[in-house]
């Protein structure tokens, strides 16, 4: 049998990196496993780019931990010496009506968030590169950017690293047990680990290792594209913010100025069912087209020729929001899943709270929305106490 830790943390990605660097700032023994190598580009936090924004139009209640997740990214990038985040502005655009606008504003207003209304001339004087339709308006909000999350997840990493958690990679989990006393891991090579705690940050491969949870997920394959701009400096990220645009009942387009890497866009939301050890990574011409059509109905100067292209996976909910918070049937399990497309922004507050709950601590957040208890399936009540995940 191998040392003991206080917590294991399974999954090193953009959650589990992060909750290993809090879980260690605590004073905590951490082990980390991670089955790929640092910051890959098999799951669900690469491809450069994420959008953090805090007027947040999927529910106001997310606001305070938005806040709190700006604190700790500035002090991560201060503690670490890297740039982890870039405030360009954002402009989220649709008719009135629209939840990406409705839902902004509702957000800036209950909170009181700095933000500005502009109708369709008003955005095309101030952002010439956009094509608005007049019946359309849009929600500028100025503390909004990119944050880069391959960096941000080194710098977890390093952070955690830094703070004497020991930390395994090209190493695969393929169960758990949790008793009374202590939580048992087995690795694929049949090593069985202890630990006090086991939190689970298991991305897109959650249910495959807490399948017995009775929240439904469904894995979802999204490709982010790159295309080389027509005019560099008009979607520069001194002139272009993030953005995203509704329109007609189609998907949500998104996507961000040029940081070097070409222009970012992507639909938000294929619903492609995937399966995250056998993900379709390619990427065909008709894809392309329909991204790039897009792209230059709304940011021509952007749309020039195809870079490249990085699939990668949503983690959805039913209902769009997290699971985070102790494990219904197993305390000594905490759980941080289901992170519905829209998660990286939040990483180091879900890395405070998921370690608070290890230390079996107020997490200082309410976490309601987020319970992995709410609407459990009926079956899973009979399922029997110990897991074996994959
Ligand atoms: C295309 C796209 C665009 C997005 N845009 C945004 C955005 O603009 N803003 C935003 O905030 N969010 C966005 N998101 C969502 C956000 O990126 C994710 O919610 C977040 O990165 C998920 O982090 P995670 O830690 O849950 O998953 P991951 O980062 O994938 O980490 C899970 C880790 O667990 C490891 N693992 C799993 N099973 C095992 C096992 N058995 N043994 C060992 N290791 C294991 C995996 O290898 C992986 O490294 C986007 C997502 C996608 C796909």
């Amino acid at each position: 049998m191998s040392a003991r830790y206080d917590a294991i943390v399974l999954g090193l990605g953009g959650m589990g990196s992060a909750v290993a660097a809090h879980a260690a700032a605590r004073g905590m023994r951490v082990l980390g496993l991670e089955q790929f190598g640092p910051a890959h580009a098999r799951g669900s936090s690469h491809g450069e780019t994420r959008i953090i924004r805090q007027a947040y139009f999927e529910s106001p209640e997310y606001v305070p931990l938005l806040r709190r997740a700006y604190e700790l990214w500035d002090a991560l990038a201060a503690r670490t010496g890297t740039v982890l985040r870039a405030q360009t502005g954002g402009l989220f655009v649709g008719r009135p009506e629209t939840p990406v606008v409705a839902g902004t504003l509702e957000s800036a207003r209950r909170w009181e968030l700095a933000h500005a209304v502009y109708d369709a001339a008003e955005m095309r004087a101030r952002f010439p590169m956009v094509t608005p339709r007049d019946d359309e308006i849009g929600v500028y909000e100025a503390i909004a950017g990119a944050l880069f999350p391959e960096a941000g997840v080194r710098a977890h990493l390093d952070d955690a690293a830094e703070r004497g958690a020991e930390l395994r990679f090209g190493v695969r989990v393929g169960g758990w047990d949790a008793g009374d006393g202590e939580v048992r891991v087995r690795l694929d090579d049949g090593t069985v680990l202890e630990a006090d705690r086991l939190a689970i940050c298991a991305g897109a491969w959650f249910a495959k290792v807490a399948p017995d949870l009775g929240i439904p997920l469904r894995v979802e394959r999204n490709v982010q594209f790159f295309f080389a701009p027509l005019d560099r400096d008009a979607v520069s990220p001194e002139r272009l913010p993030v953005y995203a645009v509704e329109r007609d009942g189609a998907r949500m387009l998104y996507g961000f100025p040029d940081f070097g890497v070409g222009a970012k866009a992507a639909h938000h939301g294929s619903g492609v069912a995937a399966d995250p050890d056998t993900l379709d990574r390619t990427v065909r011409d008709r894809e392309i087209a329909v991204a790039r059509e897009a792209l230059a109905s709304f940011v021509p100067a952007a749309a020039g020729p195809f870079l490249r292209a990085a699939p990668c996976m949503y983690t959805l909910t039913p209902d769009e929001h997290f699971v985070i918070g102790a494990h219904p049937r197993h305390p000594r399990v905490a759980l941080a899943g289901g992170f519905s497309g829209h998660g990286y922004k939040f990483a180091p507050v879900v890395g405070e709270i998921v370690a608070a709950v290890l230390a079996g601590e107020d997490p200082g957040f309410g976490l309601d929305l987020f319970s992995p208890g709410r609407a459990r399936a009926a079956h899973a009540c009979s399922l029997n106490f110990s897991v074996q995940g994959n």
